[in-house]
């Protein structure tokens, strides 16, 4: 296959990439030279084109498995990102219907947004109708507005606007410092459907649920649900191997997964570690991990221990069961603390 790239260069710094013009992929190259004429250079703020729009042999995208009949997940690495992974650090998943396709997550870049339509084109035509963000934080969403471009509807929660705007610069700021030359041409996605509650997409022989949660991993999350092969996609709701984060609340994140483990799931495809899991026993070491953090939070303030002293010794036990604990535990300590004094 072929696909469209153009070259973007930064009017500051002279960085340049070849990024992708989404939607023009032909099977031959001369059917791919043929269209170039449809092709424009995506209007990305701080870039500019150097020359016209070119033709070549399709890169080979985003390696996926097939967890389910038309379910596709990549697991990203359990790492924070930087310029050797890219930002390939959360998992994105797509689900191919009859009519068309939905992609759950895009990515920390640009650049992934484009590697995660190639591995869609690699495996189907169809359409692309709705990219689901499950939340706001930048290794999820800053792929999007690669699949919008082809003429995909963002969706995600009602607050998933208004949350990226108020943190687009230190995302902005902290992913260009931490993923390098290859974030160039990201950006905070538009959102095109803002869900409140919950709402069903349907792709064609099957459908996905969407629905919204209070204040948990984030106040923004999102999670969906296909109707085929009863998959819940939880977002960073689920996390495995890689240690949680808390950007919300703790006691919301141990009552909406109180909630979502009554409910019935073929499996799970967490935001980050496995591409697959069982539920709802996938998601029982982060629903020990919440109550052991609650657990010992509550037992540090009863005895006046300071958050200093506290953030070394809260939710110990845990430490041998997750990546990245020692980066995430002392955060999570410090907003466990916060919420939990005033009970
Ligand atoms: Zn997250």
């Amino acid at each position: 296959m072929f696909e469209v790239l153009v070259t973007l260069c930064a009017l500051e710094g002279g960085d340049c990439r070849d990024m992708l013009v989404p939607g023009h992929e032909a099977a031959t190259m001369e059917a791919c030279e043929a269209g170039l004429s449809a092709a424009a250079a995506p209007a990305l703020p701080g870039l500019e084109a150097k020359g016209a729009p070119f033709c070549a042999a399709s890169g080979p995208g985003l390696s996926v498995e097939e967890v389910a009949p038309g379910v596709f997940v990549h697991t990203g690495a359990i790492a924070e990102p930087d310029s050797e992974n890219g930002g390939d650090t959360s998992n994105l998943a797509f689900v191919i219907g009859t009519d068309s396709v939905a992609a759950i997550d895009s990515g920390s870049s640009r650049a992934m947004g484009e590697d995660l339509w190639r591995a869609i084109r690699a495996r189907t035509g169809l359409p692309v109708s709705h990219v689901i963000l499950t939340h706001m934080h930048p290794d999820h969403v800053f792929g999007a507005s690669v699949l919008a471009e082809a003429g995909a509807d963002v969706a995600g929660s009602h607050r998933l606007a208004r949350a990226m705007a108020d943190r687009a610069e230190s995302y902005l700021t902290r992913f260009r410092q931490e993923i390098g030359p290859g974030f160039l041409g990201s950006q905070i996605p538009a959102v095109d459907a803002e869900i409140s509650d919950s709402v069903e997409i349907d792709l064609g022989g099957r459908r996905l649920w969407l629905a919204t949660w209070p204040e948990a991993h984030t106040p923004t999350d999102l999670t969906a649900a296909d109707s085929l092969s009863g998959l819940l996609f939880a977002g960073d709701l689920v996390f495995d191997r890689h240690a949680p984060v808390i950007d919300g609340s703790l006691r919301g994140w141990q009552s909406v997964l109180a909630a979502l483990s009554k409910m019935s799931f073929s499996g799970v495809v967490p935001g980050h570690g496995a591409a697959r899991l069982g539920w709802p026993d996938g998601a029982e070491p982060l629903r020990r991990y919440l109550d052991v953090l609650a657990g010992d939070t509550r037992a540090a303030l009863d005895i006046g221990l300071r958050l200093s002293s506290a953030t070394a010794a809260v939710a110990a036990s845990e430490a041998g069961n997750w990546e990245l604990f020692e980066l995430n535990n002392p955060r999570n300590a410090t907003v466990a603390y916060a919420e939990l004094e005033w009970e």
